[in-house]
C-alpha cells in the first residue's frame, strides 16, 4: 500500500495552487480561489478512472462508510452483516450508525464467505458489508446476486482494494455504493480522506448533503442553501485533496509497478514447499498491494512469521495475532467498550461477541501470512529478500 513511496513535484505543485489561494474549503469562494476546484477536479477524475457516475470526497474511508451506511437508511436497530477480517474501522461504522454488525465467516479469498453469508442473513439484516481484503477481492459477483435475491443493500468497503478490479469491473462498483479510503498506507494517500461513490443519483445527493451538515449546495450564496436534511462535517480539506489528486493520476502507473514485483516474488515463492497462495477470484484484477499465502498450519505459520521478521524480510503479517485487523484480539468490540452510548446497548436481544465462534475464519487467518508489495523494490532487491525467504524455509 505505498502512495507515500512516491511524493514528488505533482503533489507538492497541486498544494501549493491550494496554498496560493488561501482557499482551504472545497466549496464557495468563487472569486478568490481562481478557479482552482481540487476535490470537485478529484471527484470528476475518480468517477471516470473508476467508471461511476457519482462520487463524493470525504474525510477518511471511515467517514465514508458511515455516509454509505446513512444514505442507504441503514442505523438503529437493523443488522449488518460484516466479515471478522477487516481494519477495524468497518464494525466502528455500522456500530456508530446505530445498527449491529453480524458476523460471517470469510473463506480463503479472505473476505466474505458467499455460503456463510447466506445462512447469516435474518429478518433483520437490513445490509451487508464485504471487505476487499489485502489488494484483492471478494466473491463480488456472488456476493452481489445474494443480496439481489434477499433485498438485502450491499455496500462495498474497497479501502484496502483502490484499483482492484472483477471481471473488468472496479470494485466498489459492483453495490449501492462503494467506499474507498486515501488515509496514509493505503494504495493512493492524500493524508487523510476517503470516497463513496454510486451510480445512483438519489443516493449520492442524501450522501454529499449528509456530510456537509446536510447542505444541498444549490445555488451560489452557501448562507441561503437548503438545508432539507440533518446530517454532520464529514468533509474533506482542499489541501487533502490537492495531494490526493497528483496522487489519482500516477494509479495506473503505481498499480503497474505493484503488480510486477508481485509477479516476481510469487514466481521465486512458488518453489517454497509447504505454501499455498490466497484464493484470488480475478488474478487480473488484483492491485497486487499484497502477497498471502497459507501454511500447513498454526504453530508453523506463527514460527515462520517471526523467522521472517528476525531474517529481516520486512513488511510481512500474521494478521491472527494482529490487533486492528482480526476479531479475535478485539476484546474494545467484544464487551462494547464505549466512551460513547451506542444505540446497540440498548437493545434487549444482541449478540454476544464474546460467545462468537467462527471455526472456519479461524482456521484460515491462524495458518496466514502476507506480505507487502513495495514500489521501490528493484531488482536486486527482491533477489535478496527471496534469498532470506529461502534460508527462513530451509530451516522450518
Ligand atoms: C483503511 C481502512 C478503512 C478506513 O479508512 P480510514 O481512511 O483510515 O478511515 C476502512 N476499511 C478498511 C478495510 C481499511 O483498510
Amino acid at each position: 500500500m505505498p502512495g507515500y513511496e512516491i511524493f514528488g513535484d505533482a503533489e507538492r505543485k497541486e498544494v501549493e495552487e491550494v496554498l496560493e489561494t488561501g482557499v482551504l474549503f472545497r466549496y464557495g469562494f468563487d472569486q478568490l480561489r481562481k478557479g482552482r476546484w481540487k476535490t470537485k477536479t478529484f471527484e470528476e477524475e475518480l468517477g471516470r478512472r473508476i467508471g461511476v457516475h457519482y462520487c463524493h470526497l470525504c474525510a477518511s474511508g471511515t467517514a465514508a462508510l458511515t455516509i454509505a451506511l446513512a444514505a442507504c437508511g441503514i442505523g438503529a436497530g437493523d443488522e449488518v452483516i460484516v466479515p471478522p477480517f477487516t481494519f477495524v474501522a468497518t464494525l466502528e461504522s455500522v456500530l456508530l450508525s446505530g445498527a449491529v454488525p453480524v458476523f460471517s465467516e470469510i473463506n480463503e479469498t479472505l473476505c466474505l464467505d458467499p455460503e456463510s453469508l447466506k445462512s447469516a442473513i435474518s429478518p433483520r439484516t437490513k445490509g451487508v458489508i464485504p471487505v476487499h481484503m489485502c489488494g484483492s477481492m471478494a466473491q463480488i459477483e456472488d456476493i452481489r446476486k445474494i443480496c439481489e435475491e434477499t433485498g438485502v443493500i450491499l455496500i462495498e468497503d474497497a479501502c484496502q482494494s483502490f484499483g482492484a478490479t472483477f471481471n473488468g469491473k472496479a470494485l466498489g462498483s459492483f453495490g449501492k455504493m462503494g467506499c474507498y479510503s486515501f488515509d496514509p498506507v493505503k494504495t493512493i494517500t492524500c493524508g487523510e480522506g476517503g470516497a463513496v461513490i454510486t451510480n445512483d443519483r438519489n443516493l449520492y445527493l442524501l450522501a454529499e448533503g449528509y456530510a456537509d451538515h446536510g447542505h444541498n449546495h444549490q445555488g451560489n450564496d452557501r448562507g441561503l442553501e437548503g438545508h432539507p436534511i440533518l446530517g454532520t462535517n464529514f468533509r474533506i480539506s482542499e489541501l487533502n485533496a490537492a495531494v490526493g489528486l497528483a496522487q489519482l493520476r500516477k494509479l495506473d502507473s503505481i498499480l503497474e509497478r505493484q503488480r510486477r514485483n508481485k509477479a516476481i516474488i510469487k514466481d521465486m515463492m512458488s518453489g517454497v514447499p509447504d505454501i499455498s497462495f490466497r484464493k484470488i477470484p480475478d488474478e487480473k484484477g488484483d492491485s497486487a498491494t499484497f502477497l498471502s499465502f497459507y501454511l500447513p498450519d498454526e504453530p508453523t505459520a506463527r514460527k515462520t512469521a517471526s523467522e521472517l521478521a528476525a531474517a529481516g524480510v520486512d513488511g510481512c503479517t500474521y494478521w491472527y495475532d494482529n490487533n486492528w485487523h482480526y476479531l479475535r484480539q478485539w476484546e474494545h468490540i467484544k464487551q462494547l467498550q464505549s466512551p460513547a452510548k451506542l444505540p446497540m446497548m440498548l437493545l434487549q436481544e444482541r449478540p454476544d461477541y464474546k460467545k462468537l465462534h467462527l471455526p472456519q475464519s479461524d482456521a484460515i487467518m491462524s495458518r496466514t501470512i502476507s506480505m507487502q508489495i513495495k514500489l521501490s523494490w528493484s531488482r536486486q532487491d527482491l533477489d535478496q529478500r527471496m534469498e532470506k525467504i529461502n534460508k527462513v524455509f530451509k530451516q522450518c
